[in-house]
């Protein structure tokens, strides 16, 4: 996919944006994102389009946390295009189904922040879709506050099992 053509050089300071023509659609993508990286987030991704990519957070809330990004790296709400919201909501959409069918959850909110200030701390937008199994207190709080990271055999069974339930359907 467009990843290989990334250029990889961390060294310089310089963040290096590389223009690509796919399936008709202009994609930019930033050398020293982590998002941008399938390298990085490929073995949490659960389902994706031409446009939106899903994944397992590697530091959830709780069960049902997963990310939901435009493929092409932009870092505001406000500079979505209308294909990429509508994609983006499909993605949410199939994760509510998730929820409710696979979790036994269908409560579940949305988190997407917007600059430093804001508590972005990852400069490619995400939406945080994440159950709400309890009180949205306790969810809020397990959302705010430090997470551990998930050992590398629980993301894999976790991931896993959201494919399967998807493949069955
Ligand atoms: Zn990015």
């Amino acid at each position: 996919m467009f990843n290989n053509f990334k250029t990889k050089s961390k060294k310089s300071s310089l963040i290096v944006c590389l223009l690509l023509l796919l399936n008709g659609s202009i994609f930019l993508q930033a050398s020293n994102c982590c998002f941008c990286d399938f390298q990085e987030i490929g073995r949490q991704i659960i389902h994706e389009t031409d446009q939106a990519t899903t994944f397992y957070c590697l530091q959830p809330a709780n069960k049902g946390h997963l990310l939901v990004i435009p493929k092409r790296h932009v870092e505001h709400f406000k500079d979505l295009t209308p294909g990429e919201l509508v994609s983006i909501q499909g993605e949410i959409n199939i994760l509510a189904d998730i929820f409710e069918k696979l979790y036994g959850t269908p409560d579940f909110f949305i988190i997407q922040k917007n600059g430093k200030k804001a508590g972005q701390t990852i400069p490619h937008l995400h939406f945080h879709v994440i159950t709400s199994p309890d009180s949205i207190h306790t969810t809020m709080h397990h959302a705010i506050n430090y997470r551990d990271t998930l050992a590398d055999a629980e993301l894999t069974e976790r991931v896993d099992e959201i494919k399967e339930y998807l493949r069955q359907k």
